[in-house]
């Protein structure tokens, strides 16, 4: 009786029922297998289980979905025995078929691959003696045998500890015989394997393993459709917002040999070199293997074509001889094969205007496809490829800017691994990839001895529990940081990839003695002096030397920000602190200064001491004598931002730190602090008990700061101010906006502003000239979003503060969260860090509202952003969204939002 709707759709030569449009009902496997067979490329017959029948098995049960399909599925069984010549179950020439599952979104590892389905004892016996290889056929029975039993029969290893059961048997026989592969077991050894693996089945699962090839096919059915639903799945689906009722398709395919002799083989291949993204076809094969052998490596792949064999042996130190006789390419070896690849490819790139990641067989000198699809690259490929395309006239514009994650670009910004030297190293520890880029160098604990190694010209490392601002100048010389402790808003992350500096943070197995200069992970144990590697974009801590390579900025990554700039809505600033910085934000194509931390300035030479002087007054007058020394040091430093973001708006934001950080916790620099101040220690003590605050992210800091002691505000803006004038009279074009930290309330802001206007108005006097500048606050307490209108009636632009706005909206701290975010994340209690990623529901909603109070207040207000979250792809295309103004991150990452942000206008056009 025909069914209403549709469960089942096959593919091969003769009919094609689905395409790639269909992936929802296909899935993309079985999607790109139909539209493959549309395009008239072989590959080996088959039928797609849709996903509907997923959901069926998931609300209706087994029963309900098996009678749904059973007779479409045994039409489909029919289909592929009349396109192979075989009949399924048959034992003197059985149809063998794969099982595979296949959803809409690639759910990588959720279901294992079945292969030579509808072996059994007798089959087993028909397919040697019709291949004419006996070591084949049982070969294929073990691996069936095997798969089946893990994947279908649930037999597993019976503690996270063991190892799978099947291997310990295969090892257990190798070592009883003396050999070291699977390829030196012969027929017979091979029949005991099969034999043994049965009778572990039936000892573990309490089931015999199944003779009958349907019994076979509807097991593995059964345990695709039963896969959506295991733990891995569910937790990978909560992760990346993949709803549930998706469900899987399972792809039965007939099976193709790539092992029957030396006319047969397997191979991978990409129609562009996945590594550059050079338009080159290349790809590997093994003569005589199945797939599972190519990816296994232990035997050497050959070369597809003849120049990538060529390269091949250039770098393998091979000759031309022994390359032409020992590992021949395909192009050489089977010229006929090779054209029916080449043409294969050509075709599918050319079909999906994307480069192509492909696997064949061949089987006795048939070229089989076995799967398309979109393939991965490294992020300079990306790149390449996208612009290439684009000028190849295969995509627009639009779609170049699409093809590539702007997270990838980090990998063309900063330094990275030697590829070949990193596989060699060893991973010791692993952490948060806080700032990307790769470091290398010997392990110091101390930042003023990072900065003497540094002067003996070492390289090192800086390991600490965590960071704090005294240690600014060590994390600035040393190649890179890792912290214990701290998640990717620590101290020392945000520094970090402030400076372009690799650094893995919160890396919990990392034990730090500083007492006996030690760290340690286990029981092992590394001292000062010893090597460390750091990826600072995977977070892996390696253990020696590593090489790495300076990255290189290509001529199509330029054209391809020229291109994000063409698209997008939103200016892209950068946070910078020093001119240095300034001047690398703006090679990267910064459009100002969103936000430059005055605080950082003080922890220069000798700055701090003016400071700390400032800190131990009694009183106004002794405040304002060390105030006037750090004058001329701000101002120096507001001229160096001036000039090198000439004609670019420049954010100053005024002391925001509680003032604690600028003292020493420790006696031993205490002691060091009173003999340079010429103080008793006790003095030192006293006041540095004084600051102490039981939590001072919610404390003495940001305006409160200024309002308790003006005199810092008048300072920092007399600094600006003038340093404004100054360049300007040497003809630079000088935007400068002063910016109120931590504003809560109107009158705050009130109060700083008078201050600020006041300066500023007696600088103009002094000098007889003005300076147009802008008078803004950050918007980073929830109160501040709140009342936005009010404050926007007083401010010329607001830039919200998302670091703080997100702390304090969450209530959490920044410091603090490392302990429990972790878990939360792994649980999926938060999807992302909103540390990292702006949590859109609600500190977003704050964000919306702001932005509305503000402009209706005043139509003109800049409103832009400076948390960590203005280099977040997600955020900025929320931040696009809610109609900001302007991004502003880390120099480093601002090629990254430029192309987010034209993606973002893209996406939401
Ligand atoms: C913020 O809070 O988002 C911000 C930019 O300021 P800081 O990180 O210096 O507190
Ligand atoms: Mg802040």
């Amino acid at each position: 009786m025909p069914t209403e709707t549709k469960n089942v759709y096959v593919f091969g030569a003769a009919r094609t029922d689905g395409d790639a449009k269909m992936k929802n009902i296909l899935g993309g496997k079985g999607a790109n297998l139909a539209e493959m067979c549309r395009l008239g490329i072989a590959v080996p017959p088959g039928f797609t289980v849709s996903t509907e029948a997923c959901t069926v098995y998931t609300e209706q049960g087994k029963d309900a979905v098996f009678k749904l399909i059973e007779a479409e599925v045994l039409q489909g069984v029919a289909f592929v025995e009349q396109e192979m010549g075989k009949n399924f179950g048959d034992s003197s020439d059985p149809l063998l078929l794969s099982v595979r599952s296949g959803s809409r979104a690639s759910m990588p590892g959720m279901m294992d691959t079945i292969l030579n389905l509808g072996l059994n004892d007798e089959a087993v016996v028909g397919l040697a003696r019709k291949a004419n290889n006996e070591r084949f056929a049982w070969d294929s029975y073990r691996r069936f045998v095997q798969m089946y039993g893990d994947v279908v029969m649930g037999l597993k290893p019976v503690s996270k500890e063991d190892h799978d059961p099947f291997e310990v048997v295969i090892d257990m026989l190798k070592e009883k015989k003396g050999v070291e592969l699977d390829t030196d077991l012969d027929t017979d050894d091979l029949k005991e394997l099969v034999l043994r693996f049965k009778g572990l089945i039936r000892a573990r699962v309490g089931r015999e393993f199944p003779t009958d090839p349907w019994e076979q096919l509807w097991g593995a059915v059964n345990a695709v459709f039963q896969s959506w639903n295991n733990d891995r799945a569910k937790v990978y689906r909560e992760l990346n917002d993949i709803p549930d009722s998706w469900g899987t398709a399972v792809n039965v395919q007939a099976m193709v040999f790539g092992n029957l002799g030396d006319n047969s083989g397997t191979g991978v291949a990409f129609t562009r070199d996945a590594g550059t993204g050079e338009d080159l076809f290349n790809g590997e094969f093994l003569v005589n293997a199945q797939g599972e052998d190519v990816v296994a490596g232990t035997r050497t792949p050959q070369q597809v074509t003849l120049e990538g064999s060529r390269r091949w042996a250039k770098l393998a130190m091979v000759s031309e001889d022994e390359r032409r006789t020992r590992f021949p390419s395909l192009e050489e070896l089977m010229p006929d094969i090779y054209q029916q690849l080449l043409q294969a490819e050509t075709k599918l790139e050319k079909h999906y205007s994307d480069m192509q990641d492909v696997e064949f067989t061949i089987q006795e000198g048939r070229l089989w496809m076995l799967q398309t699809r979109n393939g991965k690259r490294t992020g300079s490929a990306m790149v390449r490829i996208a612009m290439e395309m684009l000028r190849q006239g295969i995509i627009d514009e639009k779609e170049a800017l699409r093809r590539v994650d702007p997270e990838r670009l980090n990998e063309l910004l900063h330094p990275v691994f030697d590829p070949i030297e990193i596989k060699k190293a060893r991973s010791i520890a692993h952490g948060l990839p806080a700032s990307p880029g790769a470091a290398t160098g010997q392990i110091v604990f101390f930042a003023d001895e990072a900065e003497e190694w540094v002067r003996k010209g070492k390289d090192v490392i800086l390991v600490r529990q965590e960071t704090s601002p005294e240690d600014l100048r060590g994390m600035s010389v040393a190649k890179g940081i890792l912290t214990a402790r701290g998640g990717m808003t620590s101290h020392a992350a945000v520094v970090a990839r402030g400076m372009g500096k690799c650094c893995i943070s919160g890396a919990g197995a990392v034990r730090v003695d500083y007492h006996a200069r030690t760290m340690s992970v286990g029981n092992e144990t590394w001292a000062e002096g010893d090597w460390l590697s750091l990826d600072g974009s995977t977070g892996e801590v390696y253990l020696g030397q590593v090489a790495t390579k300076e990255a290189e900025l290509t001529g199509d990554f330029g054209t391809l920000m020229d291109l994000a700039d063409h698209h997008k809505k939103l200016a892209v600033r950068a946070n910078a602190d020093t001119p240095d910085d300034a001047r690398a934000a703006r090679t990267f194509g910064a459009k100002g200064i969103g936000l430059c931390r005055t605080e950082h300035m003080f922890f220069e030479g000798e700055r701090i001491k003016a400071v700390r002087e400032m800190i131990l007054a009694d009183d106004e007058a002794g405040r304002r004598r060390a105030l006037a020394k750090l004058l001329p040091m701000q101002r120096g430093d507001f001229e160096g931002l001036f000039r090198e973001m000439s004609g670019l708006a420049v954010t100053i934001r005024l002391l925001d730190p509680p003032l604690h950080e600028f003292v020493p916790h420790d006696e031993a620099n205490q002691k060091i602090m009173a003999h340079e101040m010429n103080v008793p220690l006790g003095v030192i003590k006293m006041r540095v008990d004084d600051l102490h605050e039981f939590n001072p992210m919610m404390g003495h800091r940001g305006c409160r700061l200024g309002i308790s002691y003006p005199e810092i505000t008048e300072m920092q803006t007399r600094a600006i101010l003038e340093a404004g004038l100054n360049m300007k009279a040497k003809g630079f074009d000088v935007k400068a906006e002063i910016m109120i930290p931590l504003v809560g309330t109107v009158r705050e802001f009130n109060a700083q502003a008078r201050v600020i206007r006041q300066t500023a108005a007696a600088v103009f006097h002094e000098r007889g000239e003005a300076l147009d500048y802008l008078l803004g606050t950050m918007i980073e307490t929830p109160r501040a979003a709140l009342i936005a209108d009010s404050i926007g009636q007083q401010a010329q632009f607001f830039s919200f503060g998302t670091n703080d706005l997100t702390q304090m909206t969450m209530g959490f701290s920044r410091d603090d969260a490392g302990k429990f975010l972790p878990s939360y994340l792994k649980d999926g209690m938060y999807e992302r860090d909103p540390f990292q990623s702006i949590d859109q529901k609600g500190v977003g909603l704050l964000v919306k509202m702001a932005v509305e109070k503000g402009r209706s207040v005043r139509p003109s207000i800049k409103l832009g952003v400076c948390g960590e979250h203005g280099g977040d792809p997600a955020s900025i295309e929320f931040f696009h969204r809610s109609g900001l103004d302007y991004v502003s991150c880390s120099p480093f990452r601002v090629p990254i939002a430029r192309l987010a942000a034209a993606q973002a206008a893209i996406n939401n056009e």
